[in-house]
């Protein structure tokens, strides 16, 4: 099992992983890459008239082998995280405010992005992290193609907020080895206060299914490391407001009962989460208890706690 072979590399010999690079970045000229579906133009140098403010070009806010990710994904080494700015959901209590909101971080070309990967890897990385990726898969792609020609083998980790396209992610069918998406709110009203976007249940309930049916439940190694499947992520919110119940009744229910969750204590008023009630305080142990027992009774079995 150590020597699961990342599916990329054999996208890249068939010649499929340079066109699925081509195949997206043609969906920027009137982008339609996230759930947004803003319609922005992306290809010129400026760009950034939709929801996310990105334009043709990545911005990366840094790079570094990460040691608080997962224990499956830092394993000793790290995990090679790439995090890139803006953000296609912009939540109001985002902890990476400036990053996800403002213009923090360097463009980034496709031979700059591959060799960030590339370093990573030496660096003894366990896998490449990409967080904030929804609305760069283009740009990803097309260094992806440039990196795995260089020698790049490592896991493919997608980092996302769970706000992605069905069109997009099947771009990335046989490309991506372990899907992290975010499983944020249940209830569409809570979605649309918090992340304009209340759409976002539904989006997220599809995009988990799809991302279930191209990798599968997470299949952890011998040395304790992810190789390959799905590992969703839920931060649990004050008052019961992102809805862990329905949350975890779906997951067990309509994905498998061995998703692997990792279910997050870490919730603080960071961003603009003062001005609304309910999330302007911090999680108390007794809702993230209440949580873990949710998920529990739900069926789920394989969670960390965060
Ligand atoms: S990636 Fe950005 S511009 Fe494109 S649809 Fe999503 S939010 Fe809009």
């Amino acid at each position: 099992m150590n020597n699961l072979r990342p599916a990329y590399l054999e996208l890249l010999e068939s010649g499929q992983l340079a066109e699925r690079a081509r195949q997206a970045v043609e969906l920027l000229a009137e982008c339609v890459l996230c759930a947004r579906q803003c319609r922005a133009d992306r290809t010129g140098e400026g760009g950034g008239e939709g929801f996310c403010h990105s334009g043709r070009r990545a911005r990366v806010s840094s790079y570094f082998p990460h040691h608080g990710e997962e224990v499956c994904l830092r394993g000793r080494h790290g995990s090679g995280t790439i995090f890139f700015s803006h953000c296609n959901l912009r939540c109001m209590f985002c902890q990476n405010y400036e990053i996800s909101w403002g213009e923090e971080g360097q463009l980034v070309g496709p031979q700059e992005l591959a060799a960030m990967m590339l370093h990573l890897q030496r660096a003894g990385c366990h896998n490449i992290n990409f967080v904030t990726p929804s609305h760069v898969v283009p740009q990803i792609l097309e260094a992806l193609v440039l990196a795995t020609e260089q020698g790049l083998n490592l896991p493919l980790v997608y980092n996302t907020g769970g706000y992605d396209s069905l069109e997009t992610l099947r771009l990335l069918d046989g490309v991506v080895d372990i899907y992290m998406p975010d499983f944020k709110f249940w209830n569409p009203e809570v979605a649309k206060e918090l992340a304009q976007a209340e759409d976002y249940p539904q989006i997220a309930c599809e995009a988990i299914r799809e991302m279930h049916r191209q990798v599968g439940d997470l299949v952890i190694d011998d040395q304790g490391l992810a190789r390959r499947g799905l590992l969703v992520r839920h931060l649990v919110l004050p008052d019961r407001l992102a809805g862990t119940r329905q949350v975890m009744r779906f997951l067990a229910r309509e994905v498998s009962k061995d998703t692997y969750v990792n279910i997050m204590a870490q919730y603080r008023p960071a961003g603009l989460a003062r001005r609304f009630a309910g999330i302007d305080r911090s999680l108390t142990v007794d809702e993230y208890a209440e949580a873990i027992a949710i998920a529990r009774e739900e069926g789920l079995w394989r969670f960390d706690r965060g």
